[in-house]
């Protein structure tokens, strides 16, 4: 796509959509950016130094005037401004279509409702005890649009990819493509509709052909529906297949047999390494070093390299950190579980009897959905936040302890209250942060200074 001296709005001024912004200016656009909120002094100054244009706290008829928008990821697709150019006739695309016109570097991606910061950061640490010059961006630290310039040196740009972003893309075309499961999240983004979340999502494959990966989840019954129709188009993706679940005989990929990881090429089994020797706890995490393993085999990195990542790779902040053991008890930060399904392999990963703080802001959960897991091994749940009325109803009938707590001092100290030797004090709300907190960050940094407190 020619930008030279196009008119682009950029609707959204968070981190993404500055960069955007940055990079059509540098390829001779005429970006101008708009946000409906105030912007930050910073963010401004940062603009009005690049000699882009913008207005904030509302969109003016400016906002409308542009050839095409790029939407930062934010932004919903309802949003009025962005119907407008729909409506128009006019295209909206997001951030990383529009990086992706200028990028000629191999695009590993990683979508998914759950695992992709982890996935990607697993990736990143393969690829640098593989010692291949990469980039790695998405949600961490830099967009895919930060990287462009320096990009076409490096040997890949390993990227992590929302739904939001996937929403707007026309070419986006990653060299290899990582499904790792689709569970409901988000909804309220999808009208409520998990078909239409699910089909964002598969977008990642949309302009893939037979010289690209996709690699996926062979025991997610969505992803897989998408894989056999996927099968009939001509010119498809190669695909590998991982599964923690089941052997997998007659396709290439990787499984769990007499608890070693196989990998399979070309029909050709190879022994990795025992699951044992997988640094992270949990069947997720399994699955997540699993789908790291095929990206790095596909990517032509040596199995004794990925055996090293995998029994390496200490996981990411607030993705079941453990934090500290006090008086026997540990203590263990998932603030980034923000849905169900999260949840439910976080109490998975654990052996031992379980205090569980829970809540924030509803997301219309089923909290019932925990059941199972809480009726084998939790015996209190600490409600916080905004959904505690919610968690209450379904939950206390299920749990021997139930208990609430207005601050998160007050949940620890609970939890401390509750544990005894031997066991766990976990957060992993199921509920998004904004209740209480900035973000899960925010959420999960307040949990560690109360357990460090004790
Ligand atoms: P994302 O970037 O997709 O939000 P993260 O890697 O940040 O995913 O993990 C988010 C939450 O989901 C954490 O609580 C983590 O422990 C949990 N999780 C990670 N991988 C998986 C998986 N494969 N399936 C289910 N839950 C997972």
């Amino acid at each position: 796509m020619d930008v030279q001296n196009k008119h682009i709005v950029v609707i959204g001024a968070a981190r993404s959509g500055l960069a955007v912004a940055s990079l059509l200016k540098r390829k001779g656009a005429k970006p101008f950016v708009t946000d409906r909120n105030e912007l930050e002094p910073s963010v401004c100054s940062r603009l009005a130094g690049q000699e882009i244009p913008f207005e904030h706290r509302g969109h003016t008829e400016k906002a409308e005037q542009g050839d095409f928008a790029v939407l930062s990821p934010g932004v919903p697709t309802e949003a009025p401004l962005v119907q407008r150019y729909l409506n128009s006739g006019k295209e909206v695309f997001s951030e990383i279509e529009v990086a992706s016109w200028f990028n000629r570097t191999p695009v590993v991606a990683v979508t998914g409702s759950n695992g992709k910061t982890t996935v990607t950061n697993w990736m990143d640490h393969t690829w640098n005890l593989a010692e291949i010059d990469h980039h790695t961006a998405g949600n961490i630290g830099y967009a895919f649009s930060d990287t462009i310039d320096t990009a076409q040196e490096k040997q890949a740009v390993l990227l992590e990819v929302s739904s939001f972003q996937l929403d707007h893309i026309r070419s986006f075309h990653p060299r290899i493509s990582l499904l790792l499961n689709i569970t409901p999240d988000h909804l309220d983004r999808y009208e409520h509709n998990f078909d239409k979340y699910a089909a964002a999502k598969f977008r990642i494959t949309e302009n893939q052909s037979s010289g690209d990966w996709l690699i996926y989840n062979y025991d997610d019954k969505t992803i897989a529906g998408h894989v056999e129709s996927l099968k009939k188009k001509e010119d498809a993706p190669r695909l590998l297949a991982f599964s923690g679940r089941q052997e997998l005989s007659g396709i290439d990929g990787a499984f769990v047999r007499d608890q070693q990881i196989i990998l399979t090429f070309n029909r050709e089994e190879e022994i990795l390494m025992p699951t044992t020797d997988v640094n992270l706890s949990g069947k997720h995490n399994l699955n997540n070093g699993l789908a790291t393993a095929l990206a790095a085999r596909a990517s032509e990195i040596k199995s004794d390299v990925i055996r090293e990542s995998l029994s390496s790779f200490e996981g990411v902040e607030h993705r079941l950190e453990q934090v500290r053991t006090v008086g026997g008890v540990r203590y263990v930060n998932d603030s980034k579980a923000t849905n169900i399904n999260a949840v439910w392999y976080a109490l998975d990963s654990f052996k031992v009897p379980l205090t569980l703080i829970l809540g924030g802001r509803d997301k219309g959960n089923d909290y019932r959905e925990l059941a199972d897991q809480i009726r084998e091994k939790v015996h209190t749940v600490i409600a916080i936040g905004e959904a505690t009325p919610m968690i209450e109803e379904q939950l206390k009938a299920i749990v021997p302890h139930f208990k609430t707590a207005d601050t998160m001092n007050e949940a620890v100290r609970l939890g401390k209250r509750n544990a005894k030797r031997g066991e766990v004090v976990l957060l992993s709300p199921a509920c998004s942060s904004f209740d209480m907190y900035e973000n899960y960050q925010h959420r999960g940094n307040e949990f560690k200074k109360a357990v460090n407190r004790l």
